[in-house]
């Protein structure tokens, strides 16, 4: 029975026992420890079947150790599906706790204020214009590996969860190379519930300060419009005077240039794709970091992550047009962005050089030299709270852009590149026959590639790129991939070989720098005496490099590499050809007179 219904029976007693059935785990612990997922799921299913006209549990994917990964969708009127959010102009809120499973907070904040919305009649009315999407613990084998000794930075609870998913994958630089089975299944996720906003909960390492939060979202650079303004409007000026108003201290997300040494200032940490608000960019959603301080207590941890939440929802709720609003704008313009005659897009960003001035409420610190690094020893004295003024470095201008074409178009048989634009739900059409075609090209030379594997990635560093006019053979079931389509910043950020996250970055093409066949060195000596022979300008670069490159003259593979490379035996190879082309619109039509199935009509 809820507890509103024995009040009124049976007065105040019934509500100081009834109360104490709804502790939280972490509560009953007194926050000295946190819940496995067992328990955290047990308390779940207690909330559903107490209010099941407001807390609805599913599973969205299996964990790589065969864990079920929960989400709960909570709303008032029981909106359980994206179509009656829809239906209901109910925007949908996605919040995600434990994608780094020794952060925790986001867990055990939610299940109090699952409660207080669902049965203690605290916010009986939060969720009443929205649809809550919550995950309570998004890594899920990661924080079911749980030690003492995960996070030395961190003061508590007493066991944490591994950054890594059991594949040793940091989930937070996977959202747009999806490797991860837990992102895959969040992505669909995110395709069926298309959130109007994202908040990832977090704990900080780094620094020592005063605040107990800090906070990120992406550069106004990176974002629409109106999707801008509508987090300036909810987050800057409501929801965090709001929660310093209760009685915190929040700060913009503070990573000093220098960790030694606070007052050379802050920088813009970069974010990007593969990161969460990152990714909700590309998708024209507004996305919310949030990290609770690592060093205050873990019940102060959990409490602030509690109030910011409930005072996100509750900027929403009362405002739930004009995030709808600033959303479908946001998708609108991209769409139209395929039909303006010149767009440009960047894929790079780079620190204004104009810092503006931050008031730090940090503590009073000490360096001092360190024998054992031979370095300076930050220390800080949390008894003695201190205001510095230092300059911050936290807008971004863009670097590089592109102009995107009016489609991208993936060979057939480049199924790596099309299971990931499955994974993230890009439209497209699929030829039915083999064809010819012109489109442009890039040409990738001089690649580099990073010597220490990340997140299990060779990253290419660096190439030369050469954009060029190519005509290809494209086999039946080739994908053509409109620019015309929301999500299109994705695919951009997938396809564009300069995307910092592109599928060529993370190393899944690596195969189209290496030459299959070579010449045998008899056979090569013979072909260097006839283009020499044919050739006087050869000859003069050939005897140039001899005379300028000790190296290279002292390498007598080099030296006849120096004439396979430019004969049409190595051409006819095409290494460093990069799969993906870019069509303009008048190719796209001719595309569509072979095959009307890839329809560039309306272009
Ligand atoms: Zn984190």
């Amino acid at each position: 029975m809820h507890r509103w219904l024995l009040i009124p029976l049976l007065g105040l007693a019934t509500l100081t026992v009834h109360a104490a059935d709804w502790t939280t785990p972490a509560e009953a612990a007194q926050f000295r420890t946190t819940p496995s997922y067992a328990d955290t799921l047990a308390y779940l299913q207690k909330l559903q079947k107490a209010a099941p006209g407001m807390i609805h549990l599913e599973t969205f994917g299996t964990t790589p150790e065969g864990r079920p990964m929960t989400v709960v969708i909570a709303s008032g009127g029981g909106t359980f599906d994206p179509a009656a959010a829809r239906a209901a102009h109910k925007p949908v809120v996605l919040v995600q706790a434990g994608i780094h499973p020794g952060e925790i907070e986001g867990k055990d904040a939610g299940l109090m204020l699952l409660r207080d919305i669902a049965v203690t009649g605290k916010y009986p009315h939060l969720l009443d214009d929205l649809v809550l999407v919550y995950i309570p613990v998004f890594s899920v084998d990661g924080h079911e590996n749980s030690s003492p000794y995960h996070r030395i930075n961190q003061n508590g609870p007493a066991s944490m969860g591994f950054r890594g998913q059991s594949q040793y994958l940091n989930l937070n630089r996977d959202y747009i190379k999806a490797d991860a089975p837990e992102m895959r299944a969040w992505l669909k996720l995110w395709q069926a519930w298309l959130p109007d906003f994202l908040i990832d909960v977090h704990t900080t390492d780094g620094a020592d300060y005063q605040y107990d939060l800090t906070w990120y979202t992406e550069d106004p650079h990176k974002l629409d419009p109106a999707v801008s303004a509508w987090q300036h409007d909810a987050i800057v000026n409501h929801a965090m005077p709001a929660y310093e108003q209760r009685g915190h201290l929040a700060s913009s997300y503070l990573e000093f240039k220098d960790g030694r040494d606070p007052l050379k200032g802050l920088e813009n940490f970069g974010s990007g794709p593969r990161f969460s608000t990152g990714y909700a960019a590309l998708q024209n959603r507004p996305a919310l970091l949030i990290e609770t301080h690592m060093l205050k207590p873990y019940a102060n941890r959990v409490r602030a992550t509690y109030d910011i939440v409930e005072l996100m929802l509750e900027q929403i709720g009362a405002h739930p047009a004009a995030l709808l609003a600033a959303t479908a704008k946001a998708d609108a313009d991209t769409i139209a962005r395929a039909h303006a005659a010149k767009a440009s897009v960047p894929l790079t960003f780079k620190l204004d050089p104009q810092p503006t001035k931050l008031e730090l409420k940090g503590y009073a610190f000490t360096r001092s030299h360190s024998d054992i690094s031979n370095s300076e020893w930050i220390r800080y004295d949390p008894s003695r709270p201190k205001t510095y003024t230092i300059d911050n470095w936290n807008w971004l201008l863009p670097d590089l852009s592109i102009t995107p074409p009016a489609a991208y178009v993936v060979p057939a048989q480049w199924t790596v590149i099309i299971d990931r634009l499955d994974a993230h739900g890009i439209h497209y059409r699929r030829t039915t026959q083999p064809l010819t075609m012109h489109a442009e090209g890039y040409q990738l030379d001089e690649p580099r590639w990073a010597d220490k594997p990340f997140e299990g990635h060779l990253m290419l560093r660096d190439f030369r790129l050469r954009a060029l006019p190519r005509e290809v053979r494209l086999p039946a079931g080739s994908v053509i991939v409109p620019m015309d389509q929301r999500a299109a910043n994705v695919a951009i950020n997938l396809l564009e070989p300069q995307a910092p996250d592109s599928l060529l970055r993370w190393g899944y093409l690596d195969a189209i720098f290496e030459a299959k066949e070579y010449g045998e060195p008899r056979v090569v000596e013979k072909l260097a005496r006839e283009m020499l022979a044919k050739s006087p300008a050869l000859k003069a670069e050939f005897q140039r490099k001899l005379h300028d490159d000790p190296a290279f003259a002292g390498d007598s593979r080099a030296r006849l590499a120096f004439f396979y490379e430019r004969s049409p035996w190595y051409a006819a190879q095409d290494v460093g050809a990069y799969p993906v082309l870019r069509l303009d619109a008048a190719q796209w039509r001719s595309l569509s007179a072979q095959d009307e199935t890839v329809d560039g009509a309306r272009h």
